[in-house]
């Protein structure tokens, strides 16, 4: 079968900085990154800390808490405490808060340039409370909240304009010394976030954080993330990604992970190989890779498994596979490491998947 281990990726990193998001490197040769945001009242530690914990189940690596009121910086302290990853505080607005998510042990604080105007005069002490903390910074730029002066300049939300307003809150922060620091430029428009990314990548070595904002429904937001990421990362730039979905973050993660694992940027998981399915078809292939992928759910172990609908290209994918079935004359042939081990009626198909592929997993966990 085809090896587990991933394949070479696209292109060579981009050089960065390291920095480290409690114990999440980001940039340099750490692995890229999968990140989400809660959708909790964050003052609402217990639903707050439930997300979390699915949110970690499911993949996430980082997560970030948005803090616009009192009461949610007041619950910062539990919330880093208890989470299972790193915690980002999500700061707009108002600079104290960014003091109190640093003494809560926030992992990071993100920041916005558009709306920070009341943080330029106080830099210098978040640089010196972050440093001394060691607690990184995003600077965090959206098109939608563009700092009005460069809203001015450009007319509207350019890469340039993006870019610019990332690199001046920087050096903000470089006059005091602070470079723990990494960058998000984001648009709505994927070919509007591939050029600010690109210009930026360009620009300074600091870590990138990816993110089409506002991608939209579950739909419309994956392929938009996939292709804006797809083209970024392909070319080595990215050290950490966000998917941004109206829908539960614990789908961002789980679309985030499926992007780096198609980019080869990250070990594949369990992986369906299933046909689209034509007239020759013989089984109703929908329902059966449908069926083994929710009765396969969960599975960590590398596992490409094959679910082909006829004897056409089936029995290839089959072999090729770890696992797999080509169907036909109302009966799966059951192939495992490209041997047929057993021919099975239609109606065992999935239940006989099931089961070799625990009983290969268990082997490889034995292994
Ligand atoms: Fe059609 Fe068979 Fe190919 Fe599936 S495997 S798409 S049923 S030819």
């Amino acid at each position: 079968g085809i090896p587990a281990t991933p394949p070479r990726p696209l292109a060579t990193r981009r050089k960065t900085r390291q920095i480290m998001v409690g114990n999440v490197p980001v940039g340099g040769d750490a692995p890229v990154s999968v990140q989400s945001m809660t959708t909790t009242r964050t003052s609402d530690i217990n639903a707050t800390l439930q997300q979390i914990a699915e949110l970690t189940a499911s993949g996430c690596q980082i997560v970030r808490v948005a803090v616009p009121t009192n009461d949610d910086a007041d619950a910062l302290p539990i919330i880093a405490k208890k989470s299972q990853i790193p915690v980002i505080a999500d700061i707009h607005f108002q600079p104290k808060y960014v003091f109190q998510a640093i003494d809560a042990g926030c992992a990071a604080v993100r920041v916005n340039p558009g709306n920070i105007k009341k943080f330029d005069d106080k830099v210098a002490e978040i640089a010196k409370a972050a440093g001394d903390a060691r607690v990184p910074i995003r600077i965090g730029v959206n098109a939608g909240s563009l700092d009005k002066r460069l809203l001015a300049k450009y007319g509207k939300a350019t890469p340039e304009a993006l870019v610019e307003s990332a690199l001046w809150e920087c050096s903000l922060f470089e006059e005091h010394g602070f470079r723990d620091i990494k960058i998000s430029v984001k648009h709505n428009d994927p070919v509007v976030m591939v050029n600010a990314y690109r210009q930026l990548a360009s620009a300074c070595d600091y870590p990138l954080h990816l993110g089409v904002t506002e991608a939209g429904p579950a739909f419309q937001g994956t392929i938009k993330s996939a292709v804006a990421f797809g083209a970024l990362l392909s070319e080595g730039i990215g050290d950490t990604i966000r998917v941004s979905l109206s829908a539960p973050p614990a789908e961002e993660v789980k679309v985030g992970a499926q992007i780096l694992e198609s980019l080869g940027l990250r070990e594949r998981g369990l992986e369906i190989v299933s046909c689209p399915s034509c007239g020759r078809a013989q089984v109703d292939v929908y329902t059966l890779a449908e069926e083994v992928t929710a009765g396969l759910e969960g599975m960590e172990v590398p596992l490409r498994v094959a679910v082909m609908g006829c004897v056409v290209n089936g029995p290839g994918e089959a072999r090729e596979a770890d696992l797999g079935v080509a169907s036909g004359n109302g009966k799966g042939q059951i192939f495992v490491k490209g041997e047929v081990i057993k021919t099975v009626p239609e109606s065992k198909i999935v239940e006989t998947l099931i089961e070799e592929a625990m009983r290969i997993a268990e082997e490889m966990g034995e292994a």
